[in-house]
C-alpha cells in the first residue's frame, strides 16, 4: 500500500523532500505529518480539495474544525477582500472588533467580557493565567489525554512540550474519583481545564452528569471552571455549554470562529475578565499584535452573522448526527468491530468495539487499522484525518454523506476481516 502511496503522489513526494531541507521532518505542524509522507494540497473550493498531483478529494476533514465554512465562501472573501483595501492592520482599534465581540457574547452569554487571541492555545495559555491570577492559587486540574493546544498537551504516549504549571491529573468521565481530587485539592485549586467534548482526544462526549459536578464541586472549591469550546463551540449555536445549561467561569474559543483566518478568543465573568482591563492600576497586560488583525476580525463577524447563523448550526449538526449513524449502522452490520464517536458534526472513526469514555479506552486501538481507513478513504477520493477525526463543513451536502456511506460500506467487509 506504502509503493502505491508513493507512486500515486510523486509531486506531494518531491515537494515533501524538499520541506525537508529546511523544517525539521518538513513540517511546522506535527499534526499534519505522517508516514511515509504527507499529501500537499494546493487549492480548495467549497468542500472540495486537490493535491499536488492532480487527485480531487471531498474534504470530510474541514482544517481539523476551522474549516467550518468551506474553501472560498464567498461573503468571507469579501469581507477580506474589503480589509484588505482598507489598508489590513492600523496599528488601532478598528470598528469590527467590539461588533465582533458582541456577535460573540450573543452566542455564549457567559461571555460577559472577552478578549481575541491568534490562537487558541494563546487563549488557553491565557486563560489558565488569569484563572491563577484571580484566585491567587496554584493548582491546575486536567485531564488524561486532554488536548488544549500545542503548549498545553496531555497524552500518555508522546512528549510534552508544555508549560509549566502545577497540574493535578484525574480522567475524564470518572465522576466520584475527580469529585474526590478536587475536594483534596481544596483551597489550592486555581481552576478545572475541560473540553465538555474531548475532541482531539478522539471526540469523546463529556457525561453531563460528570460536567455537572465539575462546575457544582468548583464552585464549592472557590475555584475557576474553565470550558475550552475551541472545538465543541460548532455543536450548537451556543456550543456545548447552551446545549448542556452550563455557565462555566471562563470560555476559550478558537478555530471556525475567527472565519478560517488565525484566531482565539477567551472570556467570562466580567468580575474575572476585569483583572485586563488596562484603565486599572495593577491590570494584567495581554499584548499581541496580531490579536485584532482587520483580517480575523472581519472573516469572524461575517461568518458568525452572515452563514452561522443558528438555523445553520443546528442543520449542520444533524447532519453530522444523520451521518455517523449510518456509518455505524453498516459498521455493525459489518462486524467490523469499528465505532464513529462524537457529537454533531466532529465525529471520529475508532477500531474499538464499544464507544470510548475517556482516552484510555482507546489505547489498545489498532494504530495500523485507523491507517488503513485513512489510505483506504484517500484512495476513494474522501480526505479525514490520519487518526480518523471528521469536521463536516457548511458545503457539505447529501450527495457528499450519501458517498461517503457508500464508500464505507464497500470497504467495511475488508475491514472486519482484517481488523478481526
Ligand atoms: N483546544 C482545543 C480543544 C483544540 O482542539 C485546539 C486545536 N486543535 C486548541 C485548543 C488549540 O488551538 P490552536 O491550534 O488554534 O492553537
Amino acid at each position: 500500500a506504502a509503493n502505491a502511496y508513493s507512486a500515486a503522489n510523486p509531486e506531494s513526494q518531491a515537494l515533501h523532500e524538499r520541506a525537508r531541507q529546511v523544517m525539521p521532518g518538513g513540517n511546522t505542524r506535527t499534526v499534519l505529518y505522517y508516514d511515509p509522507f504527507p499529501l500537499v494540497m494546493v487549492s480548495g473550493s467549497g468542500c472540495r480539495l486537490e493535491d499536488a498531483d492532480g487527485h480531487t478529494y471531498v474534504d470530510f476533514l474541514g482544517e481539523f474544525t476551522a474549516g467550518l465554512y468551506g474553501h472560498s465562501d464567498p461573503l468571507i472573501a469579501e469581507a477580506i477582500g474589503k480589509a484588505v483595501a482598507n489598508g489590513i492592520n492600523l496599528g488601532s482599534h478598528g470598528r469590527q472588533e467590539a461588533a465582533f465581540a458582541e456577535a460573540i457574547k450573543e452566542r455564549y452569554p457567559s461571555m460577559e467580557l472577552l478578549r481575541f487571541t491568534n490562537s487558541g492555545t494563546e487563549a488557553n495559555m491565557l486563560a489558565l493565567a488569569l484563572a491563577k491570577h484571580a484566585t491567587g492559587r496554584g493548582k491546575v486540574m486536567v485531564f488524561e489525554g486532554a488536548y488544549h493546544g500545542g503548549t498545553l498537551t496531555f497524552p500518555a504516549s508522546e512528549v510534552p512540550v508544555n508549560l509549566p504549571h502545577d497540574y493535578v491529573f484525574s480522567r475524564f468521565n470518572e465522576i466520584e474519583a475527580t469529585r474526590e481530587a478536587i475536594r483534596d485539592t481544596g483551597t489550592d485549586l486555581a481552576c478545572v481545564i475541560v473540553e465538555p467534548m474531548m475532541g482531539a482526544g478522539g471526540c469523546i462526549p463529556g457525561d453531563p452528569a460528570f460536567l455537572r459536578m465539575l462546575s457544582e464541586e468548583t464552585k464549592a472549591a472557590g475555584a475557576l471552571l474553565v470550558f475550552d469550546e475551541v472545538m465543541t463551540s460548532r455543536l450548537s449555536p451556543g456550543g456545548l455549554q447552551s446545549e448542556l445549561e452550563i455557565r462555566p467561569d471562563l470560555t476559550t474559543l478558537g478555530k471556525y470562529i475567527g472565519g478560517g483566518m488565525s484566531f482565539g478568543a477567551f472570556g467570562g465573568r466580567a468580575d474575572v475578565m476585569s483583572h485586563f482591563d488596562p484603565s486599572k492600576a495593577g491590570s494584567l497586560p495581554h499584548a499581541g499584535t496580531f490579536n485584532n488583525n482587520a483580517l480575523t476580525m472581519a472573516a469572524g463577524l461575517a461568518g458568525l452573522t452572515g452563514r452561522f447563523t443558528p438555523a445553520a448550526a443546528r442543520e449542520l449538526n444533524e447532519r453530522g448526527d444523520l451521518l455517523r449513524r449510518r456509518i455505524n449502522a453498516v459498521m455493525s452490520e459489518a462486524g467490523a468491530g469499528i465505532v464513529v464517536s462524537g457529537i454533531g458534526s466532529l465525529m471520529n472513526i475508532h477500531p474499538v468495539e464499544t464507544e470510548p469514555r475517556q482516552p484510555a479506552d482507546l489505547a489498545a486501538a489498532d494504530q495500523r487499522m485507523r491507517d488503513l481507513f485513512f489510505f483506504d478513504l484517500l484512495e476513494d477520493g474522501f480526505y479525514i484525518a490520519r487518526r480518523g477525526l471528521m469536521a463536516l463543513s457548511l458545503p457539505i451536502g447529501d450527495a457528499e454523506c450519501d458517498a461517503l456511506v457508500e464508500a464505507v460500506s464497500r470497504r467495511a467487509p475488508r475491514w472486519a476481516a482484517l481488523g478481526g
